[in-house]
């Protein structure tokens, strides 16, 4: 494979091990993240410690992203010159942050004024497969920015799927994470019930994975302790995919629901729990902690 070099900026739970798998394919990837520890342990992988988002753009062929919400990707494409400093060497642009779907339609058009391609890649697939590299890309741009980016994304994810144009890649994050907290809650509901019904956590896990009531929330990040043995659950919740960070996004769903009018009330009620384990603390445990926040209140606390 021929090496790359890479700029990335933000080398966070996602963007850590993402960067250290570039590394690790033969790429030369120079790191900048406004976290200091962060930025060494990055180096320690192999990676170069740049000293700014600008100096790890500088010579770079691809330059990606992964921060945590819009702003910031506004804040350091846009008002932090980052495309200003990416330009002169043109560079694909790959912001891989989930964000809402009109920041990455505005930063792609920057872009493209600036003669330059970028893809809005978001990921599914949490720290595990960020670590792993078994991320799964969802991907909006051109056909052939997907072309040029496709390579580079291949080594940290599995499966990369081309959406559609820009934007398309966040459309395609906020319906997954939607359903994803619809999912989670649902799971967290049902073995609060079994527990007071005297069924054991096992056995629904076991049953409730074979039949119709079968989801990846359920089979492969049970939010009650026991039954899926890596889950965040058996670890105090610790992140994983925080819940602030999902309530983040099935927020972005819900406020891309209200401006085009689509009906989304199961979506409106899991931002809802969301915010409230958010507000009673939880927002830096993994977001599967809304099985516990749950388990603490009565059925009059909670909203309707
Ligand atoms: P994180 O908070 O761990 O990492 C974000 C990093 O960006 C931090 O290290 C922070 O210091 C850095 N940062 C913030 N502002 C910066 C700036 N101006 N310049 C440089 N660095 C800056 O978050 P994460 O869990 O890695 O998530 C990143 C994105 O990926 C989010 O949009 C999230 O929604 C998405 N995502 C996360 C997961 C997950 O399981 N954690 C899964 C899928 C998608």
């Amino acid at each position: 494979m021929t090496t790359v070099t890479i700029g990335f900026v933000g080398l966070g739970n996602m963007g850590g091990p993402m960067a250290a798998n570039l590394v690790k394919a033969g790429h030369r990837v120079a790191g900048y993240d406004t976290n200091h520890a962060a930025v060494k342990a990055f180096a320690a992988a192999g990676g170069h410690a740049a000293g700014s988002a600008a100096d790890a753009a500088r010579d770079a062929q691809v330059v990606i992203t992964m921060l945590p919400a819009g702003e910031q990707v506004r804040s350091v494409w846009l008002q932090g010159g980052l495309l200003a400093a990416a330009k002169a060497a043109r560079p694909l642009l790959i912001d891989c942050s989930t964000i809402d779907v009109a920041t990455a339609r505005q930063v792609a058009e920057a872009a493209r004024e600036a003669g330059l391609a970028m893809l809005d890649a978001p990921v599914s697939g949490g720290v595990a497969g960020a670590t792993g590299g078994t991320l799964t890309f969802m991907v909006g741009g051109t056909g052939e920015a997907f072309a040029c980016g496709r390579p580079i994304l291949q080594a940290m994810g599995k499966i990369i799927v081309h959406a559609g144009g820009p934007g398309a890649g966040q459309a395609a994050k906020i319906c997954n994470n939607m359903m994803l907290a619809i999912n989670m809650i649902g799971v967290s509901e049902a073995f609060l019930l079994a527990e007071k019904l005297g069924l054991d956590w096992n056995k629904l896990h076991q049953i409730a994975g074979a039949s119709s009531g079968q989801s990846w929330a359920l089979t492969a990040y049970c939010p009650a302790p026991g039954p899926v043995p890596g889950a965040p659950s058996n670890r105090d919740y610790a992140a994983g995919f925080a819940a602030a960070l999902m309530l983040k996004d099935v927020t972005l769903s819900q406020d891309a629901a209200a401006s085009l009018d689509v009906p989304t009330p199961l979506g409106a009620h899991a931002a809802a729990l969301f915010r409230q384990a958010v507000e009673a603390g939880e927002g830096a445990r993994d977001f599967s902690v809304v099985f516990r926040w749950l388990s603490g209140q009565s059925r009059k606390d909670l909203v309707s």
